[in-house]
């Protein structure tokens, strides 16, 4: 069956409609109906049928962190693939590779993933311990990777040596770069990210530092 015009519209709404259904459970304050559906046509590279594609980041098997070819290997924050591929190197002369599960992904990609994670465990609460939303994932902002089984106990026991830090306590595959650790070893993990204050903003972007012509912030109120 071929979705037509009409069919793939509602996909859409739909989605918006468990989209506004996720903010709502996380947050106090919903994104607008409209700011929903602006974010599932993020990704205009996902085919007609919802399936998503390679450009949305979507990785098939056997994909190692020196796959440039990928979008979702390519588009992963230089820095974090820098130091992914120097504990490769690495981690190659013990045996061990480094498959990439996941890393960057399309706004439509990771609304997608929410909805597949709302359906399989059943309620908006409990998928946002595993998948967040397309505005707060950092996967979204190419920051993180989901690593390889056979990489993940390596990565666990020298990851800090190069800033790789799991994050979650319930995601052993899911890695960030945390610089710092390099020095001090990585932060306490959060125990799942509905722990985590980045996953608590109300989907508005706000300035990463104050403007330098309104030292106080005023203009922001
Ligand atoms: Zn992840």
């Amino acid at each position: 069956m071929t979705l037509g015009p009409i069919a793939a519209g509602l996909v859409v709404a739909s989605a918006a409609i468990i989209g506004t259904l996720v903010y709502r459970s996380a947050s106090s304050s919903a994104p607008s109906f409209s700011e929903v559906l602006r974010d599932d046509h993020g990704g205009t590279t996902t085919e007609d049928d919802g399936a998503v594609a390679e450009d949305d980041g979507a990785l098939p098997g056997d994909v190692t962190v020196f796959d440039d070819e990928y979008p979702g290997v390519a588009n992963l924050d230089p820095d974090l693939l820098q130091a992914l591929r120097e504990a490769a190197t690495d981690a190659a002369d013990d045996g061990v590779e480094f498959n990439v599960n996941s890393g960057w992904r399309t706004p439509a990609y990771q609304n997608q993933l929410l909805r597949e994670a709302v359906s399989k465990y059943g309620s908006e609460e409990e998928a946002a311990r595993w998948v967040a939303t397309a505005d707060t994932s950092p996967h979204v902002a190419g920051n993180a990777i989901d690593i390889g089984f056979d990489a993940r106990a390596w990565l666990s026991e020298h990851g800090a040596k190069y800033g790789l830090c799991q994050i979650y306590s319930n995601e052993p595959w899911h890695y960030e770069l945390r610089p710092a650790a390099t020095d001090n070893g990585c932060p306490a993990m959060y125990a799942d990210p509905t722990h985590d204050p980045r996953m608590h903003n109300d989907g508005h972007v706000r300035p990463s530092r104050p403007d330098p012509g309104d030292p106080a912030g005023l203009s922001q109120a």
